[in-house]
């Protein structure tokens, strides 16, 4: 914990067993209650001074189901408590969706990567693992009190998914996908800090060598995670030449509108932002 920590409470933390319990007590605490997963999240945003609240309903002990798991149909099924270094040591992970495991090796150090979750990751709003799973199409059970909803990862975050508790993450092996796919993560130098920004990519390009599907997506920091939805449309049906290339970049440039911070401006994220995406493009069709 650093200086600027302002923990002045000691919150009471209860440990749910099943996922309704731990609804009907966030329901019960209301606004004085967060859930917590592995906590690093939270524990980054108390460090820089955020309110710690009076009870901590700790997601962690529920009973749970295997953490990374193929099923018959060919879906990886992966519980949202299992931490991120799980998610990076993934046989699968490995073989068939690689950015999702080069997006967890990136987080933090291995203490942090032990304790924190890819649902936490999710929940948030802003993790690192958030591009790679919108280009890789990712679907998301949620559990809303009532009943666990399955929808894509990109309307689950488009929705105010504050009051769900996420408790899986879906991906479809596809083999056309499989290996053009890319993620990168610019971040400062410090270990503790979070990235400056996060690309990630997929190409699906057919035998006329036209670009069938292309999914982009860019976060990073305390950026919300989107999909660069009018430039995918730009690149869809056309062969990916020079000029093509030119004009995504230009798109990039416009479509995605990081804000300036204290370390970043503007104009340089989105310069980066669309360098490493059309380089990644072109990149993954060799
Ligand atoms: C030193 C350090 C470095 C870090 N570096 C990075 C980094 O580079 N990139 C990055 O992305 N993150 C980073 N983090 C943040 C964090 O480690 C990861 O994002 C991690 O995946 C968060 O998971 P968690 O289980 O710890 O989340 P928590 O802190 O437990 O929770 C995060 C948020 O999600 C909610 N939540 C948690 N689980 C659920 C659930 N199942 N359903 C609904 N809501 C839930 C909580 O209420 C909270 O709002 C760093 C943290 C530390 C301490």
């Amino acid at each position: 914990m650093n200086g600027n920590a302002r923990i002045t409470v000691s919150p009471k933390v209860w440990t749910p067993k099943q996922i309704e319990e731990a609804w009907e007590l966030k329901q019960k605490l209301g606004t004085n209650a967060m859930y917590i997963s592995g906590g690093t999240w939270v524990q980054l945003r108390w460090e820089l001074g955020e309110a710690v609240p009076n009870h901590i309903i700790h997601l962690g002990r529920i009973e749970d189901l295997p953490k990374v798991k193929m099923s018959s149909d060919h879906t990886l099924n992966i519980s949202a408590f299992a931490s991120l270094a799980a998610c990076r040591s993934s046989p699968d992970i490995h073989r068939y969706w690689p950015i999702l495991a080069e997006a967890a090796r990136n987080v933090g150090s291995p203490a942090v990567r032990n304790q924190g979750t890819i649902g936490g990751n999710i929940a948030c709003g802003y993790g690192d693992l958030i591009p790679a799973l919108l280009v890789l199409d990712a679907k998301i059970t949620s559990f809303d009190g009532k009943q666990y909803i399955t929808d894509e990862l990109i309307n689950f975050l488009n929705q105010n998914p504050s009051d769900k508790i996420v408790t899986e993450i879906h991906l479809q092996k596809s083999s056309n996908f499989s290996n053009k796919t890319f993620y990168k993560k610019i971040g400062r130098r410090e270990a503790f800090t979070l990235s400056l920004l996060t690309v990630a990519g997929a190409l699906l390009v057919n035998d006329k060598n036209e670009v069938e599907q292309a999914r982009l997506a860019v976060g990073g920091g305390d950026m919300v995670p989107k999909r660069l939805l009018i430039c995918e449309g730009q690149l869809k049906g056309k062969v990916l030449t020079e000029e093509l290339c030119q004009r995504a970049h230009a798109q990039i440039l416009q479509e995605f509108q990081p804000h300036t911070d204290r370390y970043t401006s503007s104009q340089y994220r989105k310069l980066i932002a669309a360098n490493l995406l059309i380089a990644g493009l072109t990149d993954s069709l060799y």
